[in-house]
């Protein structure tokens, strides 16, 4: 069957010729032929110039995520030379780095040129997780692909896609491996400490490997402190602290699976529990209602807001939660904040913060801005990418 071919009506040309990866639905003048979801589809400007080329979709506001702005075919090829200049990138940054770190993010979707597809490493095994139908129609192509691209070093590809395509496409769709095969769960090294992931039951692909430098932060402030480590997940800042000699951590989550995963990294790490607490609560009540002092407090919630529509009532809750954490520190006191909303930028979340400041009338000076790492690339013509961001404040 020949590729569809989309025309874009006039002036819309404009965003894929700056190489932004996203075509519109509302940008769309016509479609010549009879594109299914995941095909393959040409994209070309009102007078017929050729712009790129992508895969269809007709679910959601995004019909084509383009894949290439050249006149080339979109095959096994192009994904083995994104996957490589992806594994380069991490090499440029030192990852993986053997006998400490083997925990990385391969491919960040746009940032890497491709749109919709994430892949997470853990030591010989790539966790793959398509945002986008036609990504997930050519599993088989960038399986084989990161497993070429790797020389070597990645053995399997483990598919995590099943809660992330829409609903009518994902409709019994099982995690399982594409390439090898066994358990799918380890446990990994990130900066010599010891993480147990389950890439089949866990969150996202089973860890959050963008707060990695983010808690190098913490490890930095954390000799003889007391810290509490809200929405800890698998406990990535609760190990970094004790390694660096906090003289008490504290792990927060309201789920209890989360608080088990904390306690297990902790104990595989040697630490012992006399300096160490798991405690289930609604984060936001425990700091507003907070009975122990703490030095530092880590806020990492998940993204309170998924799109522009639930933006304002997100920025009302970091507001809520952060002046929280600032009323509560005693002077001197470090509070560690973290935003993953795509839609809150960093200005806005900086915004937020002062805001809340000024209501709980502290003063409050940023020691540092954190953002998400090297292997989260954000492409320079895709700023959507840029999520991630943090502050460490110091509260007076
Ligand atoms: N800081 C973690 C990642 C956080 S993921 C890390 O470094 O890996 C977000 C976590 O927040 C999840 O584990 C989720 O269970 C927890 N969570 C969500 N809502 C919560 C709430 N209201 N109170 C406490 N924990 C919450």
């Amino acid at each position: 069957m020949s590729e569809a071919r989309i025309s874009l009506k006039s002036k819309k040309d404009r965003s894929l010729e700056r190489r932004h990866p996203w075509v519109f639905s509302g940008a769309i003048k016509a479609i010549e032929g009879f594109p299914e979801d995941g095909d393959v589809v040409s994209v070309h400007a009102n007078k017929g110039r050729f712009l790129g080329r992508g895969l269809f979709s007709s679910q959601g506001s995004i019909s084509v995520r383009v894949l290439t702005f050249e006149d080339e075919p979109v095959d096994t090829e192009l994904f083995v030379s994104r996957i490589r200049k992806a594994a380069e990138t991490r090499r440029t940054i030192g990852l993986p780095d053997a006998g400490q770190t083997e925990i990385y993010r391969l491919l960040h979707a746009e940032g890497d040129g491709m749109p919709g597809c994430i892949v997470d490493v853990y030591g010989d095994t790539a966790v793959f997780q398509a945002h986008d139908i036609g990504v997930h129609r050519m599993k088989e192509t960038i399986a084989s692909a990161i497993i070429e691209a790797s020389n070597g070093s990645i053995q399997r590809v483990y598919d995590r896609s099943a809660d992330t395509l829409p609903k009518a496409f994902s409709e019994g769709l099982e995690r399982g491996y594409i390439v090898g095969d066994g358990e799918s769960s380890g446990v990994f090294l990130e900066h010599g400490h010891r993480f147990h992931v389950d890439w089949g039951a866990g969150q996202k692909t089973g860890f959050f490997i963008d707060q990695r430098e983010n808690r190098l932060a913490l490890s930095r402030l954390s000799k003889g402190k007391r810290v509490l480590n809200t929405f800890c997940y698998t406990g990535g800042f609760s190990v970094y602290a004790l390694a660096a000699g906090a003289s008490v951590v504290h792990s927060l989550d309201s789920s209890q699976k989360a608080l088990d995963l904390a306690e297990e990294n902790v104990r595989l790490n040697g630490f012992d529990n006399e300096r160490h607490k798991c405690i289930k609560a609604d984060a936001v009540e425990y700091v507003r209602n907070l009975e122990e002092s703490y030095d530092i407090i880590v806020l990492d919630p998940p993204a309170f807001a998924k799109g522009m529509r639930s933006r304002h009532n997100a920025i009302q809750g970091y507001k809520r939660l952060n002046g929280h954490a600032i009323r509560q520190l005693k002077p001197g006191g470090i509070l560690m904040t973290y935003s993953c909303s795509q839609v809150v930028t960093p200005a806005i979340f900086r915004d937020t913060i002062v805001a809340a400041a000024i209501h709980q009338g502290r003063e409050v000076k940023i020691l540092e801005q954190l953002h998400q790492p090297g292997d989260h690339p954000i492409s320079i013509f895709h700023p959507e990418g840029e999520y991630l961001k943090g502050l460490v404040l110091q509260v007076y």
